[in-house]
């Protein structure tokens, strides 16, 4: 939970996770919507299903029991070379290296160096540097120290070096090098995304859809949904009453409903990883619920009560609440 997420931010979802799944052989039984339930909001969801499939391979596999070096930690789903390091540290007193964000910021101003911490080389570097300083007592302790001193002191703008406890060693402030080291990366270029979601109502019960497994939120559930093609954007940013067409038509070959004359309800701005996404919802009904999805995928009527047992999208749950 903790990668790329804050520690405040985790520690609910943390205790409601554990509560809910105590024991890994728990977790590894647990259906994945049940799994993803208690992940939404975290996102990155590919680390949910990660944990339950390494939960399965831990039961299936070893017994139960987590494997107890970096090697049978790293063949496990989700667990790279920094957690396997992390883990096999922190829990087994063993003298495993770890680069994370904080250490790779860290480590390349102590040894000074210049190139970008994202290059192959650089990380080449940054991993033997840090498996030749990695005591055999009390490594967990010794990467944990680390990993704050990165994050409170030698952050990424204004390190507070004079309060430092590793300056002696440190080459970038010896020669104060501190805000050309490290290196920018390369700049995020943002994608503008503009999708249409349809609230497809019929008695008390509203059509969603599981989206499927290379989409942007796999596993979880949403309103049907779809990108409006780039040449329709300034068309619609004009008015968006002018997506009634679309969104017809829309439904209607996905779907095979007809419906009610849509209604457009609300506008809503996120951002999802590089892209930003307008996603304007509409609203509809429909008399006949018999589906016809050419694509195989799996479609559902729920009322209220049932969608809130079921994991959805951020967005989904967004437009599900205002229902
Ligand atoms: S002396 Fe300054 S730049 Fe060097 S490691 Fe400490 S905080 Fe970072």
């Amino acid at each position: 939970m903790l990668q790329q997420t804050q520690v405040s931010t985790v520690i609910g979802y943390f205790d409601r996770f554990i509560k809910r799944f105590p024991t890994v052989q728990s977790l590894a039984s647990a259906p994945e919507t049940d799994v993803l339930r208690h992940w939404e909001g975290l996102g990155y969801y590919r680390r949910a299903r990660q944990l339950h499939l390494a939960a399965q391979q831990i039961v299936d596999v070893h017994q139960g029991v987590l494997p107890q070096t970096t090697e049978g930690l790293q063949a496990l789903p989700g667990i790279g070379r920094y957690t396997a390091g992390a883990i096999a540290s922190i829990a087994f007193d063993i003298a495993a290296p770890i680069v994370e964000a904080n250490t790779a910021r860290l480590y390349s101003r102590l040894i000074g160096m210049r190139a970008p911490i994202a290059l192959s080389n650089s990380q080449r570097r940054l991993w033997d540097f840090a498996a030749n300083i990695t005591p055999r007592k009390s490594p967990g302790e010794f990467n944990q120290a680390l990993m704050e001193v990165g994050s409170l002191i030698c952050t990424p703008r204004e390190p507070n070096c004079k309060q430092c406890p590793v300056r002696n060693l440190c080459a970038t402030y010896e020669h104060g090098l501190q805000e050309v080291i490290p290196a920018a990366g390369k700049k995020t270029v943002y994608e503008d995304v503009v999708e249409i979601a349809v609230v497809i109502k019929n008695r008390d019960q509203y059509l969603l859809r599981r989206c499927g497994a290379k989409e942007r939120w796999a596993g979880l559930w949403d309103f049907p949904r779809f990108s409006v093609p780039k040449d329709h954007h300034a068309e619609l940013q004009d008015n968006v009453e002018n997506s009634e067409r679309l969104v017809t038509e829309e439904i209607q070959s996905n779907y095979g409903l007809k419906l009610s004359p849509p209604q457009h309800s609300r506008t809503i701005k996120h951002a999802v990883t590089k892209y930003r996404i307008t996603l304007h919802v509409w609203q509809a009904t429909t008399a006949k619920r018999a589906l016809k999805t050419s694509s195989g995928q799996e479609t559902s009527w729920l009322n209220k009560a049932e969608m809130a047992d079921l994991p959805l999208c951020v967005t989904g749950r967004k437009i599900a609440r205002q229902l």
